[in-house]
């Protein structure tokens, strides 16, 4: 692509950075934000420069928070001692929105995938074994999407708990088994976390 500006083709090279937008999607939009009000580009540019400064990960849950202790964890209203297990955010949102949940999160950031060079120790996987062995913690839920990675995940961390002697349960999806969690549908995610069953069970197939 040849560009008769080299401060377009900066605009177009950063945004074509992001996943699914190729070149010629990253012209149209960088094209467009030409076209619009300059106000509109500006809290565009301003609003993700303010995201990246300023965001914070929770210090005990690692959610995305504002603050160092995000809402959910100071919420005196939460039961401390129920602590589900997620992958990332968005699965925090998906539960959040069932209403059907009033423990608290554990925010791994990912999955264990060697493929992807992802281990253990790439997550938050050692806080969540120190809140245990701190005996914070009465119930784990494993609430990751049932995928080999997601097995693997729940597995580790249910090997490194173990001898702790607390409740382990996961969601039962059956109904949806592959599905990631945020496109499950609220009311069957509701169900699920409400009607949970023993993690163990989960392990005899
Ligand atoms: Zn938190």
């Amino acid at each position: 692509m040849e560009f008769s500006s080299k401060l377009l083709e900066r605009a177009v090279n950063e945004m074509s950075q992001l996943p699914g937008i190729g070149k010629r999607t990253a012209l149209r939009l960088v094209l467009h934000m030409l076209k619009q009000p300059k106000d509109q580009t500006l809290g565009l540019a301003n609003a993700l420069q303010n995201m990246r400064n300023d965001v914070k990960f929770c210090t005990s849950c690692h959610n995305i928070s504002d603050v160092a202790l995000c809402e959910i964890c100071s919420n005196p209203n939460r039961l401390t001692d129920v602590i589900c297990v997620v992958e990332d955010i968005r699965d925090v949102m998906a539960i959040e929105n069932t209403s059907s949940f009033k423990g608290l999160y554990h925010v791994l950031g990912g999955k264990i995938s060697p493929m992807d060079g992802v281990g253990p120790h790439d997550l938050n996987i050692e806080s969540l074994v120190t809140k245990v062995a701190k005996g914070q913690v009465k119930e784990l839920i494993f609430a990751l999407s049932s995928t080999m990675e997601g097995d693997t995940t729940n597995f580790y961390i249910y090997k490194q708990i173990q001898q702790f002697n607390i409740t382990t349960s996961t969601i039962a999806r059956g109904i949806s088994v592959g599905d990631e969690l945020e496109y499950a549908d609220e009311i069957t995610l509701g169900r699920s976390i409400v009607n949970r069953i023993p993690f163990e069970s989960s392990l005899k197939h």
